[in-house]
């Protein structure tokens, strides 16, 4: 492809991407007639699939009503939008900061729980992605951070769960847990709480392979945070709004966080926007004190029309109930039986429409089919199972060694058994390596 733009996390010369003229569905074709089954839901964003008739609608009759205003002025939609999150929030996360998208939103969560304990270090989690911007891509803890070096963001690093690969080598989700907290209490204990304003966490670990937590790990986190009196951040911008059959993850987990950074899902993309939820007693302290932060575009109507419509088509359909019933029974199921017969897999993981398959070259010992690598350093021959998939119409959200799937929420169980068939096909590229 050879055109004026420059490309994200992408070699120039090396990008071999087909050009994308139209959608639909959990669908997408190229400008060469080839189709797609959108098994990546792009970014993980397009919950809702593309073009949904609902959602075009209303940015329409939005546009022709008020396409554009202040986010410092009052406007019905975006107020709406927010009265709609709310209601479906955990906790009492009873208002909402809006952005224009993820890495915005944790800018401002760190903003806000910095000014609100008057501290100022961060804690954040290895394999965590965060965003592309300044303090957010500090607190990124995988190969995308390395290029960005140095982030100047006072942040401390901690290993979350991963049974798969656990840090402590523990052998059952529970051991896995204990240590965890152990862990993150060493460390919190070792930085001085007194110092550490907040605790940033993907309730799933999204692009750094589909971590659900462990069974009351994310209970012991918010204990801890309440003990030493730090900010608990919930990052998901990848999980929320229905990806794994909640509006929010963190409800799945049964603990309400004192911020929620969202983005993505909440209207999926067809106009960018994120937020902030926040908890009232954070909110109230800038009733009468500035909040010193804002962005000209955060909240725009034609985003929270978007917003709303989603919201509603989500309720009218049963999405939610879609997502954790189909999730489970035929992906969830489905995977576990591609597992079972490609030696090349070594875990399946995921929770609703958000599943990973980690691929090794040993089953044993467990190493990984490409070792770790900078962001967009597609490494053989994980590229080559990616290119199969492409090659058969489906595109996955691949990282590393994981085959990642993240449909849209609306694909049907036929789509889906579809594409597992051709995943079947494409993990035989795989087990070659084994
Ligand atoms: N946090 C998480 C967990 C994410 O997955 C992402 C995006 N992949 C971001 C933040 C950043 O969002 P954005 O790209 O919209 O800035």
């Amino acid at each position: 492809m050879t055109d004026h733009v420059f490309y994200p996390w992408s070699a120039q010369a090396g990008l071999n991407a087909p050009t994308i003229v139209g959608a639909s569905g959990s669908h997408f074709w190229d400008d060469k007639g080839n189709r797609y089954l959108d098994f990546s839901s792009q970014l993980v964003n397009v919950n809702i699939g593309h073009q949904h008739p609902d959602i075009v609608a209303a940015i329409i009759a939005q546009a022709q009503q008020l396409a554009t205003i202040s986010p410092t002025v009052g406007n019905e939609v975006r107020s709406e939008l927010a009265r709609l999150i709310v209601e479906r929030a955990p906790g009492d996360l009873n208002r909402i900061l809006f952005t224009t998208g993820g890495a915005e939103a944790v800018e401002h969560a760190v903003r806000l729980a910095r000014s609100f304990t008057g501290r100022t270090k961060m804690l954040a989690a290895y394999r965590s992605y965060h965003g592309g911007t300044g303090v957010a891509i500090g607190l990124t803890g995988e190969p995308r951070r390395w290029g960005a070096e140095p982030t100047n963001v006072d942040v401390v690093r901690f290993f979350g769960p991963y049974p798969y690969r656990s840090p402590w080598e523990t052998s059952t989700p529970e051991e896995e847990t204990t240590a965890a907290l152990r862990h993150l209490r060493q460390v919190i204990e070792l930085e001085g709480p007194q110092n550490i304003a907040g605790l940033i966490l993907e309730t799933v670990v999204g692009t750094n392979g589909v971590l659900v937590p462990p069974p009351g790990y994310l209970a012991g986190v918010r204990a801890l945070c309440d003990e030493f009196g730090i900010v608990y951040i919930a990052d998901e911008v990848m999980v929320g709004f229905g990806r794994v059959g909640q509006w929010f993850a963190v409800q799945e987990f049964g603990v309400a966080p004192d911020l929620i950074t969202f983005a993505k899902g909440v209207n999926s993309g067809y106009v960018p926007l994120g937020g902030v939820l926040i908890a009232e007693r954070i909110a109230q302290r800038y009733d009468h004190t500035v909040y010193p932060g804002g962005l000209t575009y955060a909240g725009h109507p034609l985003a929270c029309a978007a917003g709303v419509a989603s919201i509603e088509v989500f309720e009218r359909d049963g999405i939610l109930d879609h997502v954790r019933s189909v999730g489970a029974d035929v992906l969830g199921k489905g995977l576990r039986e591609l597992a079972a017969r490609h030696p090349s897999v070594g875990e399946v993981r995921g929770l609703g429409f958000f599943w990973a398959l980690e691929l090794v070259r040993d089953p044993e010992t467990r190493e990984p089919l490409v070792p770790f690598a900078a962001a967009g350093a597609a490494a053989e021959p994980m590229a080559k199972v990616t290119a199969a998939a492409k090659a058969r119409g489906v595109w996955p959200f691949n990282v590393g060694n994981r085959f990642q799937i993240a449909p849209p929420l609306t694909t049907s169980a036929d789509e889906l058994r579809t594409g597992l068939e051709i995943v079947d096909e494409v993990l035989e590229v795989a087990d070659e390596y084994v």
